[in-house]
């Protein structure tokens, strides 16, 4: 493991958070590995109270467990849910619901249930996240502070490349125990598995796409997605089919260049499932248009966004979050 032989004091969590960036998972990581335990279910018991509650990178639960016994060294639970997966998926509720699913996912003893009330398996969508790295950012933290740490943007699913060395996020392969649950880990180039190497183009339009899901959070946090949704019909409805003059036509148009759009973003690792056929991503486009959009996965969502809108746009719009709160 990397981090053996290092002054304990440089991965030492007593610091806090080694960045804005850094994922809860990648904190549990050093915790575990600064407290000595040889097995990450004695580090979740310590933490969690349950041997593997805490493990889960992408949803861990019992989360204001961790606050009471670290002393809130790291922040509320709020602040905590902030570097998981969680933002990411509850930008797709209702403002209303994601505040309530905020306390609950705080409070909850489990968290396996969040994976199917976010959606996470729908459209075909894989509800396994892996854990990604970039290997250029692994190595500019050994060499600036030895540690090499989880960034929590690299986990969003449709991120694929890294925004700061513009390279593409490699998967980092986990030990498993012998009763099934996985382990502690930080990044490691040793175990990660490279993925193929895609043109340069199609490297810049999977890069474009990933900075626009990491955008996402933030912006949804302020506009809401149902205003989002809207802008995102109104774009549909202002389609020109550029190879049918018929409107009637308009629909399937508008999937055949959706269709077109989403064969370079196949191209990213993880995301083949993304409608291959013009009859798939009609059934997606007819439940954008006729309100039914809360059954889509956000990965469908914004990739649809990124195709019709192309950025997140600041000025307001009817049912942004800043105009209901
Ligand atoms: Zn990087």
């Amino acid at each position: 493991m990397l981090i053996q032989g290092l002054d304990r004091d440089v991965w030492s969590p007593i610091n806090g958070w080694l960045a804005d960036d850094e994922s809860f998972f990648s904190l549990c990581s050093r915790i575990h590995f600064s407290v000595g335990f040889r097995r990450s279910s004695d580090t979740c018991r310590l933490l969690f109270g349950h041997p593997a509650h805490g493990l889960q990178h992408d949803f861990p639960a019992r989360l204001s467990s961790f606050v009471t016994v670290t002393g809130g060294h790291f922040g509320s639970a709020a602040q905590v849910l902030g570097h998981t997966l969680f933002p990411f998926f509850f930008a797709w509720m209702q403002v209303k619901s994601a505040e309530q699913a905020l306390v609950q996912v705080c409070n909850e003893r489990s968290s396996y249930a969040w994976r199917f009330r976010l959606r996470t398996a729908t459209c075909g969508v894989s509800p396994d996240h892996p854990l990604k790295a970039c290997p250029a950012c692994v190595e500019t933290d050994l060499l600036q502070t030895g540690v090499p740490y989880w960034r929590v943007h690299h986990q969003y699913p449709g991120v694929w490349v890294c925004k700061m060395h513009g390279c593409l996020l490699s998967v980092q392969l986990r030990q498993i125990s012998r009763a099934g649950a996985l382990s502690f880990c930080l990044p490691s180039i040793e175990e990660m598995t490279f993925v193929d190497v895609v043109r340069s183009e199609e490297l810049a339009a999977i890069g474009r796409f990933s900075e626009f899901c990491v955008a996402s959070v933030r912006h949804l946090a302020l506009r809401s997605a149902a205003s989002q949704i809207w802008r995102i019909g109104r774009a549909l409805e202002e389609f020109k089919p550029i190879d049918s003059p018929r409107r009637r036509k308009q629909l399937e148009s508008a999937a055949r260049s959706y269709v077109a759009y989403l064969a370079t973003l196949r191209q990213a690792p993880g995301v083949p499932v993304l409608a291959a056929d013009k009859y798939a991503a009609m059934a997606w486009l007819w439940k954008v248009k006729y309100g039914a959009w809360h059954r889509l996965h956000p990965l469908v969502l914004l990739s649809m966004a990124h195709w019709l809108l192309g950025e997140w746009r600041e000025d307001a719009c009817p049912g942004d979050a800043s105009s209901v709160r």
